[in-house]
């Protein structure tokens, strides 16, 4: 099994965008999307922005790259044909942007928690995740998308787990077997200032759930000394955790 951390540009925002309020202070984070190449499978897991920043999210957001998603795959030696499975942590446009509307990887099947896709129709209209729901819908009557409804193995090797906070039906991914076990975790805890328990953004729609479920996974992955990759993280995405007094801090793990 081999994994790939990819890369599809940087984006700025207003931080109260991400944390509430009206902070006058601007965040920088990065999409990095995994490529696993599983025997004769290809799996990606997240899918960054897409082709152009969506609609939605121009003035709020600014998206930086001189190469995309699909560069990357092609640099890793990869064309878009070649993906066999893709999985969604959630319905964040900053995630499924390649994946979705329309699907840019025609020999895949997209995998979304049927959670994470009930929580996204009862968002309001202009929301983002709302956005993500007539695509998904779609990919389902289409047979391109499958739900899942809880914890599973989507390949040997490569395991999904509902870890809910950020957004319902939030999936983390395990990858590779029990011992050299790397760690995916999504919007859990994106960068290395989300390492943080107390750290909880104004978009997660369960506070209380993103604060306990990042203590346990992430202690997990501190047991298991499982590297982490961390999706929005622009330095250091690749990052082993260690406990320090309530709270965790990353140590780099080099190229
Ligand atoms: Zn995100």
């Amino acid at each position: 099994m081999r994994v790939h951390i990819l890369d599809d540009g940087t984006f700025v925002t207003d931080a109260g965008n991400l944390f509430g309020g009206s902070r006058k202070a601007s965040i920088k984070g990065a999409m990095h999307p995994v490529l696993v190449e599983a025997g004769d499978d290809l799996v990606l897991i997240d899918a960054g922005f897409g082709p152009e920043l969506p609609e939605l999210l121009v003035g709020r957001y600014e998206l930086n790259r001189d190469e995309n998603l699909l560069d990357h795959l092609d640099d890793a030696g990869y064309a878009a044909e070649d993906v066999t499975h893709v999985i969604l942590s959630h319905l964040d446009a900053d995630h499924v942007g390649w994946a979705l509307g329309p699907p840019n990887f025609p020999s895949a099947t997209v995998y979304v928690q049927e959670a994470a896709l009930e929580e996204a129709r009862q968002m309001p209209e202009k929301d983002g995740r709302r956005a993500a729901v007539p695509e998904v819908e779609k990919g389902v009557e289409e047979g391109w998308c499958e739900l899942l409804d809880d914890d599973g193995e989507i390949l040997p090797g490569v395991r999904v787990e509902v870890r809910s906070g950020h957004s319902a039906g939030h999936q983390i991914v395990w990858i590779g077997d029990s011992d050299v076990a790397a760690l995916y975790t999504g919007d859990l805890a994106p960068a290395k200032i989300w390492l943080d328990p107390d750290l909880i953004a104004g978009v997660d729609t369960d506070p209380e759930a993103a604060r306990r479920n990042r203590i346990e996974v992430l202690s997990e992955a501190e047991s298991r000394d499982a590297p982490v990759i961390l999706y929005h993280e622009p330095e250091d995405c690749l990052v082993r955790v260690r406990s320090k007094g309530d709270s965790f801090e990353a140590v780099p793990i080099g190229n």
